[in-house]
């Protein structure tokens, strides 16, 4: 049943008042990648098992893929039948238009990031867009969310190493987060301190003290994004020090390939995938969930949606 735009309304006032109980409270809303019916059921079900808050995101392929208001719908019947706190977040929306689709479908968080798209968009096409978003936000009261610059990596596994020197180039700085933040009035700025999409050879090292610097730089929510692969003591310092949502997708893809293969090969007679995804895929998902939620401290932080 799509939600009317009051019922929206409510749920974005109670995900802005979430997000900033996270921070007081130093714990964070892992934003888990939604590929399809098993990964979202991994999700809901370690949710459910840690009493934590989750967030699940997709992308414009899954947009696509899927169709937002089935998503929207998905994830509203789980809310309701299972009675755990979830919101939505558009991740890397490519342009206004998409946002804006995003907002209208009620999803709680949107991420605006025309420099992914498009890598060469200028400082000012960035402010501008998001600005845009900001504003059509206010419909909703929908939290929004970007960064001054595109983002590197992608959702996948690489098989070169990281080089922290170029990567380095590429962190944001306080001085640049408080101009990006006072310019556009986001509500919560993607931070870039080492942190990078998809999994490599090495484990990835984010730089704390930088952290720590841009959180006394600005007054808004801290996402990190590219959080795969990355020590979970990196996790719980950045929790400490004021991050509220850290993005994890590569880590449940690479679970779901590995796992899918190995049960395939396990199961050479059973024609019916789908049966073997629900069981043992979500089983191992559910676990890599399970782990995060642990790393960010929002186990028992939950509130029920039902009560
Ligand atoms: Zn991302």
């Amino acid at each position: 049943m799509p939600l009317t735009l009051p019922d929206i309304r409510r749920n974005c006032a109670i995900a802005r008042l979430r997000m900033k109980q996270a921070r007081l409270e130093h714990w964070a809303f892992g934003a888990f990648n939604l590929d399809d019916e098993a990964t979202l059921k991994a999700v809901i079900r370690a949710a459910k098992t840690k009493n934590a808050p989750v967030l699940v995101e997709v992308s414009q392929g899954e947009v696509d893929d899927i169709g937002l208001y089935n998503i929207r719908d998905m994830v509203d019947n789980f809310k309701r039948e299972e009675n755990v706190e979830i919101y939505i977040n558009l991740d890397h929306s490519p342009s206004v238009e998409d946002a804006k689709k995003g907002i209208e479908a009620g999803f709680e968080f949107i991420h605006i990031d025309i420099s992914q798209s498009n890598h060469d968009a200028t400082d000012d096409q960035i402010i501008n867009a998001t600005k845009e978003v900001v504003n059509y936000a206010r419909l909703t009261g929908a939290s929004v969310e970007s960064e001054p610059h595109y983002f590197s990596g992608g959702s996948n596994v690489f098989s070169t190493n990281i080089d922290y020197d170029e990567i380095k180039k590429t962190f944001s700085t306080p001085q640049e987060a408080k101009k990006f933040v006072d310019a556009t009035k986001i509500d919560t700025f993607a931070a870039a301190i080492g942190n990078l999409h998809g999994k490599y050879p090495v484990p990835k090292i984010l730089d704390l003290d930088l952290l720590q610097k841009i959180r006394d730089a600005i007054n808004v929510n801290i996402s990190l994004h590219g959080g795969s692969d990355t020590p979970g003591h990196y996790f719980r310092e950045a929790v400490r020090i004021g991050v509220s949502k850290v993005n994890i997708n590569s880590d449940m893809r690479y679970a779901y390939r590995t796992t899918l293969e190995k049960i395939l090969k396990e199961h050479p007679d059973q024609y019916s995938v789908a049966k073997l995804i629900s069981k043992d895929v979500v089983d191992v998902l559910t676990k890599v969930v399970e782990s995060k939620i642990d790393d960010f401290n929002s186990a028992n932080k939950a509130i029920k949606p039902n009560n």
